[in-house]
């Protein structure tokens, strides 16, 4: 019994999980859901028809993220966390003979869920600050032409937002489907949804995993032009979205303004983290997202990275990613999680 060939050579895409007292690895919320929250879902669990299989269409679910975008049902796709509405892009507009380009560095998953799915990757790179020259747009999707086009905005795991004009660029240049993943969108000031429209091709995936501090749940969605959607929605499984999941999306999302709440005091415990990585002997990149990727001056990212976590602290090891050497990446937690981090790097790197 043999594997597929082609899945040799691919690496998994982890950050370890150890027991740490400060984790700051996973760009997760670093405060729980609101508690009416769990006592609402603890109450639609009670009376849940589990011997009956789910909504297939996740139609309730569906209709209320929708409404968040001031778009329809049709609008709109929800899957297991973000990652599988990638994967099912990728199997429904990529696959052998087809290509997906992405922009170094970004998302590892990006490449590595179209690799899975047989689909070739071409890549583009990033300028020195890790911004997108729009000629590396004409040159890659000109000149490639691939069926699917990754950008990332806010950018993972850079933090920096893709370019005013690089979707239009990117649809300009080719006749394929573009993609903007906004995992980090509600930490951003501005949104490619308001670019949707029927006849263009252009989809915006989002998720759960962060602002709505539902991580654990795997709840993610793509926006989109119905047709696209349609064509997406023809590779799932069956029944994928099961019950509980659906009632905890669609419980979410009655409470907006906590979240809204947990993304302002995010963003300004980012302030103030960029501030204070300013005294430090690091260099920091912009971040509209809920991390800062960092770099250490004179010091061995690797080294940093395992002196930290030698000091209860645990980041994200890009240190040996491509074109991030000696970078690291930490998740903006809560106050005090951020001055424990803050005060061992200025210990390490003393
Ligand atoms: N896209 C980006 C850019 C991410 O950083 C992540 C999480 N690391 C995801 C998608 C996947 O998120 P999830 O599957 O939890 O929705």
């Amino acid at each position: 019994m043999k594997v597929r060939e082609d899945l040799g050579d691919l690496e998994g895409y982890h950050s370890p999980q150890v027991d740490v007292a400060v984790r700051l690895n996973t760009n997760e919320s670093p405060y729980p859901p609101p508690d009416a929250w769990r006592q609402a879902l603890l109450d639609e669990l009670s009376s849940l028809p589990f011997q009956r299989y789910p909504d297939r269409d996740a139609t309730e679910l569906r209709t209320a993220i929708a409404a968040l975008h001031g778009l329809g049902p049709d609008s709109v796709l929800a899957a297991n966390g973000s990652n599988e509405v990638i994967q099912a892009l990728c199997l429904a507009f990529g696959g052998p003979g087809r290509k997906a380009a992405v922009f170094r560095p970004t998302y590892l998953m990006h490449s590595h869920i179209a690799r899975i799915t047989a689909t070739a990757v071409v890549e583009g790179e990033r300028d020195e600050d890790f911004g997108l020259d729009l000629t590396e747009i004409d040159r890659v999707v000109g000149g490639e032409q691939p069926a699917i086009t990754f950008l990332c905005s806010p950018n993972n795991p850079t933090g920096r937002l893709e370019p005013d004009g690089a979707i239009e660029r990117v649809l300009a240049a080719g006749s394929g489907l573009v993609v903007v993943d906004e995992a980090y969108g509600q930490f951003a000031p501005r949104s490619a949804v308001e670019l949707i429209e029927p006849g263009r091709p252009l989809v915006v995936v989002r998720t759960f995993s962060k602002t709505w501090s539902m991580a654990a749940a795997r709840l993610g969605y793509l926006v989109g032009p119905p047709d696209v959607i349609e064509a997406v929605g023809s590779v799932l499984l069956p029944y994928h979205l099961d019950a509980m999941k659906q009632a905890a999306g669609r419980l979410a999302l009655h409470f907006g303004s906590e979240m809204e709440a947990r993304v302002a005091m995010i963003v300004e415990e980012r302030g103030r983290m960029v501030a204070a990585l300013g005294e430090l002997p690091v260099d920091t990149w912009p971040s509209a997202a809920n991390f800062i990727l960092f770099r250490p001056r004179a010091k061995d990212g690797e080294k940093v990275w395992q002196e930290l976590l030698a000091r209860s602290v645990l980041v994200r090891n890009c240190a040996g990613w491509p074109r991030l050497d000696g970078c690291l990446r930490v998740t903006v937690g809560t106050a005090a999680e951020n001055d424990a981090f803050l005060s061992a790097l200025e210990e390490v790197l003393a």
